[in-house]
């Protein structure tokens, strides 16, 4: 089995960092050949370190230039820098890890570089999913999902037939503030929203478990990957979060992927896959396990899921102002300068004002990005006076 070769978009991240434990355990099969962040060089530099890639990227020039007193490899740096990263000839495989749109654009170098992806940077499918899967294909480019539940989808449904595929169940933890109507959710405090019950991850999408737009998200991220349909999708709380997520075929029969909740398990798979790797995650104890329940989403208290339908329903450029929205709300949250519920309101109010537009190409994902941040911050802006 030759070794495969690994970058890693996003390492110095809740799940690049996981990535390379799951690389440090098997190393006669993955080798990391390039490595890029944000802003990040210290940590960056121990893993230059630690797994001696060819050559890095960080997206800030400060930071790449403070490397580069440190390190021989070669340190590029802006968003050239990160393409350069994401279409390195050396490497087979290229883990889209990066938060947020600033994600799309090496994800789509690295699909037109001819990489297997495994795709945790659910916001590339979300705001350009119709091209970013068109350009996966043109390519005969394999997208591998590292998403807990698009991992799980995909592992009930591959090698069965599309046509006996009735429906796609998204299983949601809920957050940490299930059950909370939303009075109560408009005094929520910062860290208790930072405080996920089941999984450890990067902020802002712990922020989007707690208003569940993270679901949200899903249901476009799900409908681009697997070519179903948005009344075909649906969602359930699960809030033990042992069963990932469901395929249910038209003979009535439901198949699900279970297992502890830990990121290790999707992110080795897309890594190994078609194959599977040995003990990666902690064992479920079936007989100590708790009950698992599951439940309807609250939309009325936590809107955000609806109004992920709702962009998909409308199309074109809605999903990007929708996701656009979302990061500057949640940036904004986290910034202290919008309560929780502010969040879905300014994405309501966002979606409101825009004309959507057909998407013709990446120009127009960015502009709608563009638009919507601007118009988010002024509504922002506005309600403060
Ligand atoms: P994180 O905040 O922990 O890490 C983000 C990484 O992206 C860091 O390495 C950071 O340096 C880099 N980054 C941020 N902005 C950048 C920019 N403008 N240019 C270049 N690099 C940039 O985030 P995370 O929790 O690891 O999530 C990463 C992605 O994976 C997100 O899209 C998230 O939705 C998805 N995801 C995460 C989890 C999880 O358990 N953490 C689960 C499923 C999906
Ligand atoms: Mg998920």
């Amino acid at each position: 089995m030759p070794i495969k070769k690994i970058t890693i978009l996003g390492s110095t991240g809740s799940i690049g960092k996981s990535a390379l434990q799951v690389i440090e355990k098997f190393p006669k099969r993955f080798r990391v050949a390039a490595l890029a962040a944000c802003r990040s060089d210290k940590e960056l530099l121990s893993q230059i370190k630690k797994f001696k890639p060819d050559i890095c990227a960080l997206r800030d020039p400060e930071a790449a230039e403070r490397l580069r007193k440190k390190t021989d490899i070669p340190v590029y740096d802006g968003e050239e820098g990160l393409l350069r990263v994401a279409a390195h000839p050396a490497s087979d495989f290229v883990l889209s890890a990066i938060v947020g749109f600033a994600g799309l654009a090496p994800t789509l170098a690295a699909i037109k570089a001819g990489k297997t992806i495994g795709l945790a940077n659910k916001e590339a499918l979300v705001t350009a999913g119709e091209l970013v899967m068109k350009e996966a294909r043109k390519r005969k480019v394999k997208i591998l999902p590292v998403d807990s539940e698009h991992s799980a989808v995909f592992q009930c449904i591959e090698g069965r037939g599309y046509q006996f595929l009735k429906s796609i169940i998204l299983t949601a933890s809920g957050g940490p503030f299930i059950g909370k109507k939303k009075k109560e959710l408009a005094a929520v405090r910062i860290e208790d929203a930072l405080c996920h019950p089941n999984w450890s991850m990067g902020k802002k999408i712990t922020i989007d478990s707690a208003t569940l737009m993270n679901k949200g998200l899903e249901v476009i991220e799900a409908h681009h990957l697997f070519g179903v349909g948005a009344e075909r999708i649906n969602v359930f709380i699960h809030p033990q979060s042992i069963v990932h997520s469901m395929a249910e075929f038209v003979d009535g029969s439901l198949l699900a992927q279970l297992s502890v909740p830990d990121m290790k398990a999707p992110i080795a798979y897309a890594l190994s896959w078609p194959e599977r790797l040995p003990d990666v995650i902690t064992p479920l104890v079936l007989d100590r396990m708790e009950t698992l329940t599951f439940m309807e989403p609250d939309t009325k208290n936590f809107p955000c899921l609806s109004y992920a339908y709702e962009a998909l329903a409308e199309g074109g450029t809605m999903s990007a102002v929708l996701n656009a929205a979302n990061e500057t709300a949640v940036e904004a949250f986290l910034a202290g300068s919008i309560g929780f519920t502010g969040i879905p309101a300014i994405i309501k109010k966002t979606m409101r004002l825009h004309e959507k537009k057909a998407l013709s190409g990446v120009s127009a994902v960015i502009e709608a990005d563009r638009w919507a941040r601007e118009t988010a911050a002024g509504l922002m802006k506005s309600g403060k006076k």
